[in-house]
């Protein structure tokens, strides 16, 4: 039996079409290996947001080198973001990665994964893998990933859309990943109903901007969404989602949203719906208006104000996190200290703040300059990053002395870890006080949701105790 190996890079996004991927290979009969030097096939699912990212996955390359040195029928594989023409090594027409990665066999389109099998046999003839004649395994919407490669046993990723429409000038997604494609309502209702019958509790809906779900410019014609007239189908989605409690889901939460697509009809869901939780990580990208313009972000800081101004009104206690760039093209010193006013202004509890690097074939690669130089990107990375330093332990301190739910995760002896509502991570302590209490529990304490009374924080964490 052939085996396999997945090393995966970047966002959720990734880590759920992984999940798909390991359903195909076991499909055409591979088996799943945690060793690079036993496996026959090796897939890297890239993310090419950033070049450190990219530079993960050549850095990988020399130890690549000596594995095909011992076993010369080893395939390597490259999927995700930073391919853009399925082909193998022999393909008439193959993607532009062959020029820079000799020991590349197969560049693989993550919706083109069907291909997975003609590609392997191109490269070897000989090899026996079974012809893949199930057609739910040759739509990328319809493949479902098997419970067993998911990573959390209590939480899933459900993709509901791929592509994106929006074009931000820095991001390379559109051209990697194509226009929008939103999937049938249906379909991934089925697929939430049965992580809910295998016990998942906590279900996150994600797609590149995934609140314009049902709105991209395949889904106009397109009679799945005809139905629903004039409702944010978005918002429709949360709804079935929501009648799925009676179930056993106990959580849905999305990633990530676009500010444009924030509708007060979705804010209105959000603060009704039982299953949604007072959490919210909204992109802003920078906190300043030209920087917004140049960077193809059609909202303005005032717009982006008053969503947050709704949400607050609407969930009080909404916890809210953001992405920041830092130095992109042409950004003025000005303009990075009106990102930090905003900042400080919205008081974001978390963000990731990444330092602006040049993306190939973007909009900002052809016809802008990456004029900041590395050192004052660095500059004021460290600047952003210490007011977040800041603002993030206030933030935890709030929960200090309060009952928080978790979702418990991972339980290592007495120590448990798990999110609560907010998504903050809360590491507690089973005592032999609540140790007795937790038989409430069955002993078994990853999968439920239990009260824990949180005592302290450190760093990015909350700790408690179990409260029962
Ligand atoms: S919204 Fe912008 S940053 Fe997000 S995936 Fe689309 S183009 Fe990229």
């Amino acid at each position: 039996m052939p085996t396999y190996h997945i090393q995966t890079y970047g966002c959720q996004m990734n880590y759920s079409d992984s999940e798909r991927m390991e359903t195909y290979l076991r499909a055409l009969g591979y088996k799943k290996t945690d060793n690079q030097k036993k496996a026959d096939l090796i897939l890297f699912n890239t993310c090419s947001i950033r070049q450190k990212a990219e530079d993960r996955v050549f850095g990988q390359m020399k130890k690549i080198e000596n594995l095909k040195k011992n076993n010369p029928k080893l395939m390597v594989a490259i999927t995700g973001c930073m391919i853009r023409n399925s082909s193998s090594r022999y393909s008439p027409q193959r993607d532009k990665l062959f020029n820079k990665i000799r020991e590349l066999d197969i560049a693989l389109k993550t919706e083109d994964l069907s291909c997975l099998a003609s590609l392997v046999r191109e490269i070897n003839p000989d090899i026996k893998i079974p012809k893949i004649k199930e057609e739910n395994l040759k739509d990328y919407f319809k493949i479902k990933a098997a419970h067993n490669t998911f990573n959390s046993k209590t939480q899933a990723f459900l993709p509901i859309s791929n592509g994106c429409d929006k074009f931000c000038t820095y991001c390379i997604v559109p051209y990697s990943r194509g226009r929008e494609k939103s999937r049938k309502i249906e379909g991934i209702l089925k697929e939430a109903e049965e992580l809910t019958a295998n016990g998942y509790k906590e279900i996150t809906l994600i797609g590149q901007t995934v609140n314009s779900y049902g709105k991209s410019c395949y889904d106009k014609d397109n009679k799945n969404f005809e139905k629903l007239k004039n409702k944010d189908p978005f918002v429709y989605l949360l709804e079935e989602m929501d009648k799925l409690r009676k179930k056993g889901l106990e959580r849905v939460r999305f990633s990530s949203p676009h500010p444009m697509d924030m509708s007060d009809e979705l804010i209105d869901a959000m603060a009704k719906l039982k299953t949604q939780m007072p959490f919210l990580h909204l992109p802003v990208q920078s906190g300043d208006n030209n920087v917004l313009k140049i960077m193809n972000r059609p909202y303005t800081i005032e717009q982006y104000r008053k969503i947050i101004h709704k949400l607050r009104k609407k969930i009080p206690d909404i916890s809210i996190t953001t992405d920041i760039i830092v130095g992109f093209c042409g950004e003025t010193d000005k303009e990075f200290q009106n990102t930090c006013g905003f900042f400080e202004e919205m008081q974001f509890e978390h963000a990731y703040i990444a330092q602006y690097s040049n993306r190939k074939g973007t909009t900002a690669d052809r016809f802008m300059n990456d004029d900041v130089p590395q050192k004052i990107k660095k500059l004021r990375w460290e600047k952003l990053n210490n007011i977040l330093e800041n603002q993030s332990k206030k933030a935890l301190k709030r929960f200090i002395g309060k009952t928080s739910h978790v979702l418990v995760e991972v339980q290592k002896g007495k120590i448990c870890t798990g999110r609560n509502e907010h998504f903050k991570t809360v590491q507690f302590k089973i005592s032999n006080k609540s140790k007795k209490r937790s038989e409430k529990y069955s002993g078994k304490i990853p999968g439920k949701i239990v009260p824990v009374l949180v005592t302290g924080s450190k760093e990015w964490i909350l700790e408690g105790e179990l409260r029962i």
